[in-house]
């Protein structure tokens, strides 16, 4: 699978003819446009999590010919800006609900924020998980009760998420949380089974150097702290390659 990064949380990416996007709200480097005038696919699928300007942005309207489908979470479906996408190409998802077609399959899970995250199998049988703004955010700053509340709702959500399989997982690690920008990771990367670890969410923030704690959770998990719009890796099923 190739994973190209866009910006905050969003992603393209390729296994063999199908592509996937998530959550392209802006997309500095032109990642999605070069691959959707290559014309180099059989199938496009474009995913938005969630409402939140920093995920969902209505340039991604410009792809609608050639889209399969969009896969929005249902909080999109009372915004304005949906308004230009064409009605037929959309399915809004709600909170754990399935949705196929002949080619991919689509689960969403709830988020600790607005929206879902969603796990996608594509036709060659790989997963692939993207949180969303599913995660433990612990603002150290916050109220004991959020702060109670905040950790609350996320391992409630995360127990719907034991034992999830998934090739490639995106999930935040948000700079801005400080010391606990890892708190959410640790605990979905020790509850489900994910072969890879992608951390996004993390604008103006520099790359991500897992600690210990996080590292001893599944030795040998390879992981990818992606911060220059355009990067990609390549990911074999064991590793992150560079080209
Ligand atoms: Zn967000």
């Amino acid at each position: 699978m190739e994973i190209s990064y866009l910006l905050n949380s969003g992603f393209l990416i390729r296994d063999e003819k199908t592509l996937l996007v998530f959550d392209d709200y802006e997309d500095p480097a032109g990642i999605v446009d070069a691959a959707y005038d290559k014309g180099d696919f059989d199938r496009l699928y474009i995913f938005v999590t969630h409402s939140h300007f920093d995920h969902f942005g209505t340039h991604i309207r410009a792809y609608a010919q050639k889209t399969n489908q969009y896969i929005f979470s249902s909080d999109l479906k009372h915004t304005k800006r949906v308004k230009i996408f064409p009605t037929k190409k959309i399915v809004y998802m709600k909170h754990y609900t399935e949705w196929q077609d002949d080619a991919i399959k689509v689960w969403s899970y709830d988020s600790t924020d607005v929206g879902t995250s969603f796990l996608v199998q594509t036709p060659s049988g790989k997963r692939v998980f993207h949180a969303g703004d599913f995660n433990w955010w612990y603002w150290d700053d916050d109220t004991p009760e959020n702060i109670e509340l905040a950790e609350k709702i996320f391992k409630r959500q995360l127990k719907r998420l034991n034992k999830m399989e998934a090739d490639v997982a995106l999930f935040p690690v948000d700079g801005r949380l400080g010391a606990s920008q890892e708190k959410g990771a640790i605990e979905f990367a020790a509850k489900t089974n994910i072969k890879s670890f992608v951390a996004m969410h993390r604008v103006d923030y520099p790359m991500w150097e897992p600690s210990k704690k996080f590292l001893s959770i599944k030795k040998d998990l390879p992981i990818w702290s992606p911060i220059v719009p355009g990067e990609k890796r390549i990911f074999d099923g064991e590793r992150f390659l560079e080209e």
